[in-house]
């Protein structure tokens, strides 16, 4: 079974070069913004699969950034209506990742034992662990799992024949990437265990980090569950992606197909 996958900007944040590693670059001042995704898959026969679920308006006023277009809005102008979607894989709680659960009212969210964990446990005692969460979004989680919404994964799990996540861990401690077969071969949305190319390339992380070299092994796990193609492993939050990918038509940009062949 082969899927589209489709990246999906809803929203950006304009920031010096130095925010987005931890060991120094090299023009810390220079200007490299960051981009906000959520990622859509779907197959021949009309399943859908939503990968994170980004933030919303207000969690974008709180924190400084800049909300494009609401995830809900940017997934029906891809025909893709949120309260039919089956299921939704939740790579990891932070912000940006995993608010506006409850616009997807039918489905599965599927998650990682150690995610969950993490983010009701003790090291949300920690402010600089903490920071990148928010309550109401790990609150909305605990009411899916009451409500017998919750699919929880330990490590390596199918989400659909052809859909797999893989827990790496590393930037925050319940992190999972996804793997998805697509015409191309397999595509791994790596999310947050890759923020930008350079991060991988580089060898420098991004700088917000539970276990460093969980965080530096990820890249090589990513790499591999992508056959070693470099094409094939999706950065979390670079805006080359849009660059790098054929413009869905209609989207003003906002959407690229990660199934088809790279452009750039
Ligand atoms: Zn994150
Ligand atoms: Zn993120």
């Amino acid at each position: 079974m082969t899927w589209e996958a489709y990246a999906i900007r809803y929203g950006r944040h304009d920031r010096p070069a130095q925010s987005n590693f931890l060991l120094p670059v090299a023009d810390p001042h220079d200007a490299m913004p960051l981009d906000y995704f959520v990622w859509l898959l779907r197959n021949a026969e009309g399943h859908e699969i939503v990968v994170d679920t980004g933030f919303d308006a207000a969690c974008a006023e709180k924190r400084g950034r800049t909300l494009n277009r609401s995830v809900g809005d940017s997934l029906r102008a891809m025909d893709c209506d949120p309260a039919r979607v089956r299921d939704v894989v939740v790579t990891h709680l932070h912000y940006d990742h995993a608010g506006s659960i409850e616009i997807f009212s039918n489905a599965k969210i599927h998650i990682q034992d150690r995610e969950m964990a993490f983010a009701t446990g003790r090291h949300m005692c920690t402010g600089c662990i903490r920071v990148p969460f928010e309550a109401d979004h790990v609150v909305s989680m605990v009411r899916a799992l009451f409500a017998d919404k919750v699919q929880f994964h330990d490590g390596e799990g199918q989400v659909a024949p052809g859909v797999t996540v893989h827990r790496v861990g590393g930037h925050s401690d319940g992190l999972q990437v996804v793997r998805v077969e697509t015409a191309r071969g397999p595509v791994v949305i790596a999310s947050d265990a890759m923020h930008f190319y350079a991060n991988g390339t580089t060898g420098n992380p991004f700088p917000i980090i539970f276990d460093l070299g969980a965080m530096t092994q990820g890249w090589r796990i990513a790499r591999k569950l992508a056959g070693g193609d470099e094409t094939r492993v999706i950065p979390g939050h670079d805006p080359a992606v849009r660059d790098r990918f054929q413009q869905v038509p209609g989207q003003n940009g906002e959407v690229v197909a990660l199934h088809l062949p790279p452009v750039g």
